[in-house]
């Protein structure tokens, strides 16, 4: 085919606050200017800001396809995701580990479609998480970016949970921002006991 593009999986992980969807925007953005076509998606349990858009801690937004994070929403993704030639999507580990997303995500690149995904490295406790784990074992590129250490200013890595400040556990899925979560270093970061 004289017009098939080259596929790439591009995986963008890295704890909260360290800029992940700023970067996901900024290589969006890039290809747009492009005159690539760009759809964008972004998981329905994350409601924080705007439902619409994704928007980073720095408040620039880009319109984007909230989709549910089950096995259902796959096959709306796979159609919506035909016509463009780059495909964006947020907040990957939020997605039902037996979905299939990362499988879905890499034939797409397959098919010659450009698939930048941003998610978390660690959940809370400091355990990875299962989609992140399988995008970065198939991804053909990987920024790891860091955040700074509330603590001690060094490089953070980990996404410590805080309420009334202290180190909360507890259940793996829990949507805020820095009134909930801080970035840790590993000498900083608090384990679960
Ligand atoms: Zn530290």
């Amino acid at each position: 085919m004289a017009n098939a593009s080259i596929g790439r999986f591009i995986v963008i992980t890295g704890p909260m606050f360290s800029g992940k969807t700023s970067r996901l925007i900024e290589f969006l953005e890039r290809e747009q200017f492009a005159g690539r076509k760009i759809i964008l998606f972004k998981p329905k349990i994350d409601r924080r800001y705007s439902r619409l858009n994704v928007s980073t801690h720095k408040g620039i937004t880009l319109p984007a396809t909230v989709v549910p994070v089950d096995k259902r929403s796959l096959l709306d993704m796979k159609k919506l995701a035909d016509s463009a030639n780059v495909i964006g999507v947020d907040e990957l580990q939020f997605w039902d580990n037996d979905s299939g997303i990362v499988e879905v995500l890499e034939s797409m690149a397959d098919n010659g479609k450009k698939v930048y995904a941003a998610t978390l490295n660690r959940d809370h406790m400091g355990k990875p998480f299962e989609n992140t784990v399988k995008a970065l074992s198939v991804a053909d590129e990987i920024h790891f970016l860091t955040a700074v250490c509330v603590k001690c200013g060094a490089d953070a890595t980990f996404s410590q949970r805080i309420i009334q400040g202290k180190e909360s556990f507890g259940k793996r899925i829990m949507v805020g921002g820095k009134e909930s979560y801080e970035p840790r270093c590993r000498r900083c970061f608090v384990w679960p006991k």
